[in-house]
């Protein structure tokens, strides 16, 4: 049975962006192709404040989690790691034979400026690893306040940003937070299925790319840049996907427009927060809570996968705690093309099955 998924990625996917995926297929090597191409990244450098490169690649997020460390560093690379995507980075790093260490906050703090000071000041790196949104956790971290920091200390550390579940949910000035790498898989607040990973790369990066032996192939921004003035990839792209992705951006920044986007984001956000603080918890600390998913801590001890069996029966579909929080906590999204309406309606039914 047809369930929506208000689950931290992949996340509900409406009709008519299912059916902009269905359109004919397209020759990537024609000028209708290139066409797409343009008018997506474009619309993607709308969406994330920046002149500077966006790439498409067929990939799943964790694909260019690797291929952006594989090309960022001469030196070591600094992996601030709170919760399981960020210690994804680091066991990627070190499988790549990276050098590499970690500063750590425990799950549900966040990496601050000060943290980042302390690690960086050894000036033993050029780079660092930070996760926007923590899907694990339900907390955003002070990327902006971090990039800051180190735009004005530290020019030489290039600045890598997993936006998997915070990209096209909440605002990020790539170009005015002086980020280099910010990347994204498409299942979660793009609000697509799964299968295509949008990444923003600053010229720095680029730069620096070009000095590393071993960068890698299928990710290099090098290999990417002999067709991006054409707008064609080296390799075969993800058309149908980027068709959906293209529609998807016309209701975002038109139809839409961006600064509701946004605000319909933080409406959902502080209305499932209030909730889950009347008859929950909130897991994470109250100063960075996530703005497109909340991580309930399971106060009550209620059942959540038996919970979840019940919300099946109704249509919808939540998520448990990640990794070591299940059962201890579960998590709502209110990203991609979910409402408010929609919000108030899953709460509601959780009420009305725990009969709270
Ligand atoms: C989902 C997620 C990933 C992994 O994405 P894939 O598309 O499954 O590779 C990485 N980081 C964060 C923060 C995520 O939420």
């Amino acid at each position: 049975m047809y369930k929506k998924l208000f689950t931290p990625g992949p996340t509900h996917v409406r009709e008519k962006i299912l059916n902009a995926q269905a359109a004919p297929m397209l020759h990537h090597r024609t000028k209708e192709y290139s066409e797409l191409q343009r008018q997506a990244t474009t619309k993607l450098q709308q969406l994330l404040y920046t002149k500077q490169h966006v790439y498409l690649y067929a990939s799943s997020s964790t694909g260019m989690m690797e291929g952006s460390v594989r090309q960022a560093s001469k030196k070591k690379i600094l992996n601030t790691v709170n919760g399981a995507f960020s210690k994804r980075w680091h066991e990627i790093t070190v499988a790549n034979n990276i050098p590499c260490d970690t500063v750590e906050a425990p799950w549900g703090e966040a990496i601050t400026p000060e943290l980042v000071d302390e690690a960086l000041s050894s000036g033993e790196y050029d780079a660092l690893t930070v996760v926007f949104n923590e899907t694990s956790t339900g907390l955003m971290n002070p990327v902006k306040e971090i990039a800051a920091l180190v735009r004005e200390k530290y020019p030489e550390v290039l600045i890598l940003v997993d936006g998997v579940s915070g990209m096209a949910g909440a605002k990020i000035e790539f170009d005015a937070w002086g980020l280099d790498v910010c990347l994204a898989g498409t299942q979660k607040c793009f609000a697509l299925p799964p299968g295509l990973t949008v990444c923003a790369v600053s010229d720095r990066a680029r730069e620096r790319a070009l000095e590393i032996p071993n960068a890698g192939y299928y990710f290099s921004y090098q290999q990417m840049d002999k067709k991006y003035d054409k707008h064609q990839t080296p390799a075969t792209p993800a058309v149908s996907l980027i068709q959906a992705l293209n529609a998807q951006l016309d209701d975002i920044l038109v139809v839409e427009g961006l600064e509701n986007h946004w605000k319909r984001h933080e409406e959902m956000a502080a209305y499932v927060q209030n909730w889950a603080r009347k008859y929950f918890g909130l897991f994470s600390d109250e100063k960075y809570l996530s703005l497109t998913l909340t991580n309930v801590k399971n106060t009550r001890g209620i059942d959540v996968a038996e919970l979840n069996n019940r919300l099946a029966l109704r249509g919808a579909a939540i998520s448990n705690g990640y990794g070591p929080l299940k059962e201890k906590c579960f998590r709502i999204a209110h990203m991609g093309d979910l409402t408010l309406d929609d919000a108030k309606w899953i709460t509601a039914q959780i009420e009305d099955i725990l009969e709270l």
